[in-house]
Parts: C-alpha cells; sequence; structure tokens
C-alpha cells in the first residue's frame, strides 16, 4: 500500500519527530498553517475518522490521552486546536487517519 503516513511512521520518508508510542506517532507539518502545526498519526493504518472500527477505537482513544503530553513539548501552553479532515469536502489530502494540532497564537474564531 501506497501511503505517505505509514512511510514517515516506517521512517522511509523523514519527519520533524516530536513524539513517538507503540500506538501513534507525532510530526510536524511540513507546510505549517500556524506558529505550531503538528500532525498525530496512529501507526495503524486507518483511511481517515470516517472509517473508525470499534476493534481501533481504543488507537483513537490512546491518541487522545498523550495529546496533552504532544502539546504541552510543542510549548502550547494557552490552548490549541485539534482538527481532523474527513474526504472530498473536507478537504483530507492524505488518506490516513491525522490529527492536526494548531497553536501558538489566538486562532481564528473561524472554522470553515
Ligand atoms: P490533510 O490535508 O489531509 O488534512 O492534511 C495533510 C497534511 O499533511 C497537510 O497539512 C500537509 O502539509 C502535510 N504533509 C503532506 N506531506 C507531508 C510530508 O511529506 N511531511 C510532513 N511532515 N507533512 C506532510
Ligand atoms: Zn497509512
Amino acid at each position: 500500500m501506497d501511503c505517505l503516513f505509514c512511510a514517515i511512521v516506517r521512517g522511509e520518508i523523514p519527519s520533524n519527530k516530536i513524539y513517538e508510542d507503540d500506538v501513534c506517532y507525532a510530526f510536524l507539518d511540513i507546510n505549517p498553517q500556524a506558529p505550531v502545526h503538528a500532525l498525530v498519526v496512529p501507526k495503524e493504518h486507518i483511511p481517515s475518522a470516517n472509517e473508525v472500527q470499534e476493534a481501533q477505537a481504543a488507537t483513537v482513544a490512546h491518541i487522545f490521552t498523550v495529546l496533552p503530553t504532544i502539546a504541552r513539548t510543542l510549548g502550547l501552553t494557552n490552548g490549541y486546536r485539534i482538527v481532523s479532515n474527513v474526504g472530498e469536502d473536507g478537504c483530507q489530502s492524505v488518506k490516513h487517519l491525522h490529527f492536526h494540532i494548531l497553536g501558538g497564537k489566538k486562532l481564528s474564531e473561524q472554522m470553515s
């Protein structure tokens, strides 16, 4: 399977790692849309938030338990935004579930 984020998780494509454990991998976005912009991905390939199976629920829950650690590592002491784009209308460009972590400034109140 030809998946960019699977290749990043395997280390075949270099990335700026923020955090890693058995379940997930976090790294800086190559094209930051905020002063701080990182991505958290499950190591397991899940196409999007629209395809999470019951057996993967613990994986997704785990990501949310480590998000505070990742945010702290990024210096996001005053809040941040978590975004997961889904499909065509959601402008998802990489078909491997990922959570954007955006912050480092007061973000726009507009979300679309
Ligand atoms: P999406 O548009 O699917 O929600 O988000 C994909 C994100 O992956 C984009 O913000 C894009 O900048 C980022 N991205 C795409 N290719 C690479 C890459 O090779 N390395 C890193 N670090 N980020 C990437
Ligand atoms: Zn993948």
